[in-house]
């Protein structure tokens, strides 16, 4: 059975573009519920334990000094198969090749820097939600 938490990010540079609030607008519209939700930023420690499974790809130094460059806002949101409804509402990695509507294609600015981030399996979510926010953070 597929689990119903997700963790998502709102990611740099779609912060720095004043993106939070049409992506919240977004995840509500989507029938998301939000459980946590905490606007901060992450050292670049902190960005290369997140991104631990990606250490090996040529991207690893990009992406981690990326996701350290600012702000973010970071959320676990609630829905029945919440991991692969947040991946389709999102769209493509790369926003250039994002469906129409998604919030990649229309927040995202390139394949980095592409508006949000979403778990990619139920095992991940609890790994990443552990991560940013305690129980008593969760409601
Ligand atoms: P996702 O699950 O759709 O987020 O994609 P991946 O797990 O493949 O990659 C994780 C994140 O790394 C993506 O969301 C991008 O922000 C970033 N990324 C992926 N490919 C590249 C790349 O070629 N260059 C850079 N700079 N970042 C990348």
């Amino acid at each position: 059975m597929s689990g119903n938490k997700t963790l998502i990010m709102i990611k740099p540079t779609a912060v720095r573009k004043a993106y939070i609030g049409p992506i919240m607008g977004k995840i509500a519209e989507g029938g998301f519920k939000i459980k946590a939700m905490k606007y901060t930023c992450l050292s670049i420690e902190q960005a290369k334990a997140f991104y631990a499974v990606h250490s090996e790809r040529p991207f690893f130094g990009e992406l981690t000094e990326f996701m350290s460059s600012g702000p973010i806002v970071a959320a676990i949101l609630e829905k029945d198969n919440a991991v692969e409804e947040w991946r389709n509402f999102i769209g493509a990695t790369n926003p250039a090749e994002a469906a129409e509507g998604t919030i990649r294609k229309l927040y995202g600015t390139s394949l980095g820097e592409n508006a949000v981030h979403g778990s990619d399996s139920d095992e991940n979510a609890e790994i990443e939600g552990n991560f940013f926010f305690s129980a008593t953070e969760r409601y």
